[in-house]
């Protein structure tokens, strides 16, 4: 990847001036049974971190963007604090997002995540999102093969949310789940159960303090070529034959409540589609009544915050507005928040080359 060519920007094309930076590819862990990532980018490469920052150095300079979204499918914090002591080095005052992973043994290096990521949020982190999956152990190596658990989950959060306390400076968490998803076989484990160990997660984070700003809900899904696809007995999915062309051929609109999409030939453990889908609705209300904003991505966060939008009623307001326009195709909302986020995006750029 350090020898593929700049991507060229357009000024004033009517597009979010937020750049994708591929300062890497794919996932340096790559195993998760459910995850299609490692099937689309390949192995998992770094980039060169001169290469990325001549690149960042040229976006902004070249096209006035001072927004950045992080490519890769997890940035591992010893890549990001790379970055960032480059960044602080040159003084690019940039913003961004990007994925992490919960790091394993989260607990026990608690002191070295908090002070890389303090490290990282001074360079210009605003926003990541991060796989919890469910709060369960079981399913977490059994289904998942996910390599981490519950509590590197719980270390990483806090980790993530006191740096930014430390640093006096926001950090937007998301936190996702995937319910309802697999169970192992005989293991007595109830969807009811995974559920109340999601939510208690929830509840713990935010009674200590340590809230995740988002969380994302989505119902178990075989994506081709991941384990969950290929072995689906072992994970309890029932699959039609033509099961490509059905999921190909599905037509769905995000922004609508989930109950109003035409059903689909899968199930998974005899709960059909829908009902799968009115299971994560359940879990996204309750998840709600806790007191959460749901359903929002760190890309989203990292745009509301640029247009302006502060505090959780902001970010709550920004979801609501823009699911409001693209449902209504009234698109004003919008194009007042991409003009503010184009202004704000600039503004970055303005104070490295006045
Ligand atoms: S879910 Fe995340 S950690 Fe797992 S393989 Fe995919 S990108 Fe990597």
């Amino acid at each position: 990847m350090n020898s593929k060519p700049f991507p060229l920007y357009e000024n004033d094309d009517g597009k979010v001036n937020i750049a994708v930076i591929n300062e890497s590819s794919g996932c340096y862990y790559g195993k998760c049974n459910f995850c299609t990532h490692p099937n689309i980018t390949g192995k998992y490469q770094t980039r060169d971190i001169n290469i990325t920052i001549q690149e960042i150095k040229e976006t902004m300079d070249a096209a006035g963007i001072g927004l950045f979204r992080f490519a890769g499918s997890t940035t591992p914090v010893s890549l990001s604090n790379r970055i960032a002591d480059a960044l602080l080095t040159e003084g690019l005052p940039i913003e961004y997002s990007m994925f992490v992973r919960a790091e394993t043994r989260a607990k026990d290096r608690m002191a070295e995540l908090i002070e890389g990521y303090e490290k990282v949020i001074r360079s210009g982190l605003k926003a990541v999102f991060l796989g919890a999956e469910a709060a369960n152990n079981d399913i977490l190596s059994k289904i998942m093969d996910k390599g981490n658990c519950v509590e590197d989950v719980y270390f990483t959060v806090k980790a993530l949310k006191q740096a930014s306390y430390n640093q006096r400076k926001h950090l937007d968490v998301g936190l996702s789940f995937i319910y309802p998803c697999p169970i192992p076989h005989n293991s007595g484990i109830t969807h009811e159960q995974v559920m109340d160990e999601n939510l208690h997660l929830l509840r713990k984070l935010k009674m200590e303090n340590y809230k995740p700003d988002s969380v994302l809900i989505t119902p178990g899904a075989p994506l081709p070529a991941t384990a969950w696809q290929m072995e689906p007995e072992r994970f309890g999915f029932d699959l039609p034959e033509n099961y490509f062309q059905t999921v190909l051929r599905y037509e769905y609109e995000l922004t609508k409540d989930p109950s109003t999409w035409p059903a689909l030939d899968i199930s998974l453990q005899g709960i059909s589609f829908l009902d799968m889908l009115k299971m994560s609705g359940l879990m996204e209300k309750k998840i709600r009544e806790l007191g959460y904003t749901v359903n929002v991505s760190d890309e989203h966060c990292l745009a509301a915050r640029s247009a302006g939008f502060t505090g959780q009623r902001g970010l709550e307001e920004f979801k609501t507005r823009s699911d409001l326009a693209l449902l209504t195709t009234d698109y004003s909302f919008l194009k007042d928040v991409y003009q503010k986020i184009n202004v704000y995006s600039h503004s970055l750029t303005e104070k490295c080359f006045s």
